[in-house]
């Protein structure tokens, strides 16, 4: 019998990796506001119009690339930010997988604008469906900014399945929100069809929860404080009586990277056990800081999941940290017990 088996052409490979890195407008979002942080930015714009379905546009100050870096961008597995398997170990970047701009760049319009310090004149670079289409010497400021148009414009499967502008416009929203939180070293704007959606300066992690989340959240925070040889724990869970029928605000970062955790959710519920209704859902914004070789983040291309060497320490640990804040600050019992 003949051989059938044939590798497939780059930009095929790149449409079939670009299923699971984008599923929709926020996961662009994601990954572009990933890789300006990456990039050493402390000002990131963030711009969209209609759900992200229009346009999305991350513009940071940066470290920005020269033109050949801007070129290589595009590839698939190319990376500046790991070299070897063991770089996994001691990540201190959100990206390592090098396919986020591939897979974008396969299944969107994409115009890059980006100049280094040293470099007087900066790149315009065009790319569609993975082929660069322009490049172009511009004038441009220092650092980057990407612009993604008509995303799914060749898999009309995907975009037909994507939701209202509304409810895009929210999972964008949320993207925006985690990264906020992550970075309060960082100056954000974001704006929605024209308007300012979020400003925020560059602050401190409380002020950045207030900021994001509004004034009246100031009087709600507790803080929380652990600090032992396994994980550093800091942060702030919301006094009980403000629980909430619905999940409201939960979240948890690991060396600054938001990631769900159906464990540790558990641990910080455990905590709150007696003080809550078993119906109402406590708020919480909890970074934990652990040795990167500690974690495992290469779980699932999105890496909102992460593997801990030691799980039911940090559990234990969480949950003890959590009940000594609720007792510090004389945290009274949003119900009465019946006896
Ligand atoms: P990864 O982030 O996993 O390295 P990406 O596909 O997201 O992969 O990006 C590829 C490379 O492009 C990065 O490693 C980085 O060198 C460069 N790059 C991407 N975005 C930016 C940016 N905003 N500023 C500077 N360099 C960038
Ligand atoms: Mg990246």
């Amino acid at each position: 019998m003949a051989d059938i088996i044939q590798l497939l052409p780059d930009h095929v490979a790149n449409q079939i990796a670009a299923g699971e890195v984008v599923q929709r407008p926020a996961s662009v979002v994601k990954e572009l506001l990933e890789n300006a942080i990456d990039a050493g930015a402390d000002a990131i714009k963030l711009i969209i119009k209609d759900g992200g379905k229009a346009l999305i546009q991350v513009v940071d100050n940066g470290v920005g690339m020269s033109a050949t870096d801007a070129r290589l961008s595009f590839e698939r597995h190319a990376t500046s930010k790991i070299k070897s398997a063991d770089d996994l170990f001691c990540l201190h970047t959100k990206g390592f997988r090098g396919e986020a701009l591939a897979s974008i760049a396969a299944i969107a319009h994409v115009e890059l604008l980006t100049r280094t310090a040293t470099d007087e004149i900066g790149v315009q670079l065009k790319v569609e469906g993975s082929k660069i289409s322009s490049q172009e010497p511009t004038v441009t400021p220092k650092g980057t900014s990407f612009c993604v148009k008509n995303l799914f414009f060749n898999i009309p499967a995907r975009r037909n399945f994507l939701k209202s502008n509304q409810v895009e416009f929210r999972h964008i929203t949320d993207e925006f929100h985690r990264v906020a939180l992550a970075h309060p070293d960082i100056q954000f704007h974001f704006y929605n069809n024209g308007s300012e959606i979020f400003h925020l300066p560059k602050s401190n992690y409380r002020q950045r929860i207030v900021n994001v989340f509004g004034a009246k959240t100031n009087e709600k925070l507790v803080p929380v404080e652990e600090e032992t040889q396994v994980v550093k724990i800091s942060g702030f869970i919301s006094k009980p009586e403000f629980s909430k029928k619905s999940r409201g605000e939960q979240f948890f970062f690991v060396n600054n990277r938001f990631i769900k955790s159906p464990y540790l959710h558990h641990a910080v519920v455990s905590a709150f056990e007696g003080l809550i209704k078993s119906e109402n859902h406590p708020g919480y914004f909890l970074y934990l800081d652990v040795d990167p070789a500690s974690i495992d983040i290469n779980i699932h291309p999105t890496k909102t999941e992460i593997k801990f060497d030691d799980e039911h320490t940090v559990y234990a640990l969480l949950r003890s940290a959590i009940k000594h804040a609720l007792g510090q600050f004389n945290v009274v019992p949003a119900l009465d017990f019946e006896a």
